[in-house]
């Protein structure tokens, strides 16, 4: 058994993990809560983030040829990042490789038709796994901030996990691609 944590600012106990709705993991001090009428935390604001473990994939750096790793940003967004990358916290820089990949999604065209509009549907995997099938003249303005052309969507249900219904992500859009 490990003991458990202690909040570095108070020495008083931390609260067991909580999962927040984009899927990272946090633990509050025990002596802090929110209240919701002040919008504020009350007591101690002591807030450990927890880092998912990063996991090496079988694949090299095409800068360095060093072995790539799967890193999940504070966000919930997914990025390929060389593990000969580092950060310097004293000189605030990064050092070593600086080769990054986020992942975004894959598209893949199908040979449907839109039952909408009538033209070709895509398959869209999303960077967490889920697929998708929409419509190949839909897309995003970046300026507008919405989505433009045709908006058939049509999410394919993966029958290993019953899908609840906070389980649905977002639609993708561009807008992760920005860094
Ligand atoms: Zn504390
Ligand atoms: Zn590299
Ligand atoms: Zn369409």
């Amino acid at each position: 058994m490990k003991t458990p944590d202690t909040c570095p600012q108070c020495g008083a106990p931390l609260k067991p993990i909580e999962e927040t709705n984009t899927g990272r993991k946090l633990q509050r001090c025990s002596k802090g809560s929110w209240n919701p009428d002040t919008k504020k935390v009350e007591g101690c604001p002591y807030v450990k983030w927890l880092q998912a473990e990063p996991q090496t994939l079988d694949e090299n750096c095409p800068k360095c040829g060093a072995p790539l790793e799967l890193r999940v940003t504070r966000f919930g967004k997914k990025m390929k990042k060389c593990t000969k990358g580092g950060w310097d916290k004293e000189a605030r820089k990064p050092t070593g490789c600086d080769y990054i990949e986020w992942i975004t999604g894959k598209t893949e065209e199908l040979n449907e038709d839109c039952p909408t509009c009538g033209a070709k549907l895509v398959l869209y995997t999303t960077a967490k796994g889920k697929k998708m099938k929409k419509c190949s003249t839909s897309g995003w303005d970046r300026e507008a901030r919405q989505a433009t052309g045709c908006t058939y969507v049509e999410w394919l249900n993966d029958s290993r996990s019953p899908s609840s219904a906070s389980d649905q992500p977002p639609p993708p859009t561009d807008q992760d691609q920005r860094v």
